[in-house]
């Protein structure tokens, strides 16, 4: 081991108590969080229902679990009964689901190097339709909806997932279900060339980034739009925070990736933990990638950061989850997250308690 890299793993272990008390312990003189798992609350059940599967992860080690949709009263009481943390899992620049923004504001979405809006002209799929994090008013409007979320005494923390551009280049796993080679940014998978970001760009640098040699390459055009995406969830971490609430993220597996892809530089995010997706079949890679695609996210974020491993249940058979959760830990991961609850059969909950416990 390298000696940074000791001296890293030491000030962790020093800091872990102090930076997770912050939120991620589930009460005084109890373990911190160490596992977590993503829920799609919309599905059709009762509260007592809820309770039943919430029981279950729990007893397998799971902590908190990160819910999108549904009723929030019956699914934050059924994992607080549990003994669970409840954190709200939002789409947040992606806001196809929001009829009022589209109706109010068609002029808030990305615009590609060809001229097309997200709204009229989704790439890949028809729900590819994202906000431009550069506009003030939107980063005025994602506020008032996380410090909404947030000001609910029945969550704990707020959980953004698509906080950032359509993907420029998919991952390479994914090139032939669309019929794509993405070797290089195309026009119309690349965003933000609205009127704002071309005013903002342009009066910062002289330049119009469509008049750029090759917009492709240009360091400045790129940052410009790192910088974007880390202002935005800089804002909302300070309304989160603002409640006493903590805030963290899905993200792109490691931030070389993850920069390259869609345009995320979250390693310089003011959050309480990150949750790289580390999808490994998206990206061809095997189970043992997840141990140093953790380890890569953990050199370059703050010391005090928890970094906990996205799993993707669909690719991993029960032995296989074990595994990648031991490769997560040996990376250095603080936990695991899991994606997503129905995908869990009792045969890996058997063998994810007993891969947890011996952690
Ligand atoms: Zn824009």
């Amino acid at each position: 081991m390298k000696r940074r890299e000791f001296v890293r793993r030491v000030g962790r272990t020093a800091l872990g108590a102090g930076a997770l008390s912050l939120g991620f312990s589930a009460g005084c003189g109890r373990r911190p969080i160490r596992n977590w798992v993503w829920v799609h609350g919309g599905r059709e059940r009762s509260g007592d229902e809820w309770r039943l599967r919430f029981a279950k992860i729990r007893e397998a080690g799971i902590g908190a679990v990160l819910v999108s949709g549904g009723d929030l009263d019956t699914l934050a009481g059924a994992a607080h009964a549990e003994g669970l943390q409840f954190h709200r899992w939002i789409w947040t620049l992606n806001r196809s689901g929001d009829q009022w923004v589209k109706e109010n504001h068609p002029e808030w979405f990305t615009v590609s190097r060809n001229g097309d809006s997200t709204l009229e002209k989704p790439p890949y799929v028809g729900y590819y339709q994202w906000l431009c994090p550069t506009r003030r008013p939107v980063r005025a409007y994602l506020r008032r909806v996380v410090d909404e979320i947030a000001s609910d005494p029945s969550v704990d923390g707020v959980h953004l997932d698509y906080v950032r551009h359509s993907d420029v280049i998919l991952p390479i796993g994914l090139w032939e279900k669309y019929g794509l080679v993405q070797d290089r940014e195309h026009p119309e998978f690349d965003f933000c060339y609205c009127e704002v970001c071309r005013d903002t760009f342009r009066s910062r640098t002289g330049t119009d980034p469509l008049e750029l040699p090759d917009p492709t390459t240009d360091v400045a055009w790129r940052e410009f739009r790192w910088e974007g995406v880390t202002q935005l969830v800089g804002e909302l971490a300070d309304a989160v925070h603002g409640r006493n609430k903590t805030i963290s993220a899905a993200v792109f597996p490691t931030p070389t990736l993850a920069r390259t892809l869609v345009r995320q530089a979250w390693e310089q995010w003011p959050l309480d933990a990150v949750f790289p997706m580390l999808y490994h079949e998206f990206y061809r890679e095997s189970v043992a990638w997840i141990g140093s695609a953790a380890a890569e996210g953990i050199a370059a974020l703050p010391p005090s950061r928890p970094l906990y491993a996205g799993l993707f249940v669909p690719s991993l058979p029960p032995a296989e989850l074990a595994e990648a959760v031991r490769v997560a830990r040996d990376g250095g991961a603080a936990g695991v997250a899991l994606f997503e609850m129905d995908g869990l059969t009792d045969e890996h909950l058997a063998r994810f308690a007993a891969a947890a416990r011996n952690g």
